[in-house]
């Protein structure tokens, strides 16, 4: 199945680690324009070194109205992924107020606001869209010292299924992804311990951790044509985990 982008603008959040940066290189090569959105300007000038063309804005999303001046010039986007995002982990009760604001910031309040900014011109040039937020396992599972992005994915789950709902209408499809722990830089804070991962790995049938091929793939499925009756769903890319 090959899915190809020309002709199409995407923008990723969150672009310069991990998952957001393998989505832009793999958005590229699959003929989109892309704007990568993320927060420390080195990554940037290095995605742009690996991918010339690529248009690169540096702001942190967590800051409402610094987002809307950084993304006030971003011209016409047809494809979303909202991928920006953290993860601290404290045990329930010494969960922190700054820890608590800043992940609802970053993983809910961003999604919520560039998506925003993003489908108001979308409506407004008359064109259909699709969106992929990048959710978690987490979402829909305990897991221990992650009170908080437990919280953050279960609410980016369901403004996943409001924005299908309200934009459905408009042509702008809404799907998130929900991997698994992948090993990316948050993935290592949270299960670099052997013995940890190991509880972990135990409770998924297929036995590994998603590499970030594997859920970049499906954030490209989601977007393209071929996924084009897909819409409020909250597609688990966890080799089983949440099944069980
Ligand atoms: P990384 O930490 O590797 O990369 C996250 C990227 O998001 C970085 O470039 C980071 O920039 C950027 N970012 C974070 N906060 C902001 C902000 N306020 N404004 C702009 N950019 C920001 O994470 P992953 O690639 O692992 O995670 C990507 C997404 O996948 C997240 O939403 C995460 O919750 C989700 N996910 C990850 C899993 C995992 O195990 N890795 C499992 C399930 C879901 P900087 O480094 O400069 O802050």
């Amino acid at each position: 199945m090959e899915i190809k982008f020309s002709g199409h603008r995407a923008l990723v959040t969150g672009a310069g680690k991990g998952i957001g940066r393998d989505t832009v290189k793999a958005l590229v090569g699959a003929g989109a324009e892309v704007v990568a959105v993320s927060r420390s300007s080195e990554d940037l000038e290095s995605l742009v070194k690996e991918c010339p063309g690529v248009q690169t804005i540096c702001v942190d999303l967590a800051d409402w109205s610094a987002t809307d001046t950084a993304l006030s010039s971003i011209g016409p986007v047809d494809l979303l992924v909202n991928n920006a995002g953290v993860a601290i982990l404290q045990p329930l009760l010494a969960v922190t107020e700054e820890a608590f604001d800043r992940s609802f910031a970053v993983n809910v309040k961003a999604a919520l606001h560039v998506s925003q900014i993003v489908v108001r011109q979308m409506i407004d040039r008359g064109v259909s869209g699709a969106i992929v937020n990048v959710s978690s396992q987490a979402s829909q599972c305990a897991i221990r010292d992650h009170s908080v992005y437990c919280a953050t994915k279960g609410a980016l789950d369901m403004l996943t299924k409001m924005m299908a709902l309200e934009l459905g209408p408009k042509k702008i499809r809404v799907n998130s992804v929900n991997p698994t722990v992948v090993m990316t830089d948050m993935g290592r804070i949270g299960w670099s311990d052997p013995k940890k991962a190991e509880t972990l790995l135990n409770r998924i049938p297929l036995g590994r951790f998603a590499e970030v091929e594997d859920v970049v793939q499906s954030i490209l499925f989601l977007l393209s044509d071929k996924s084009s009756m897909i819409n409020g769903s909250c597609l688990p890319v966890d080799g089983g985990f949440l099944a069980c």
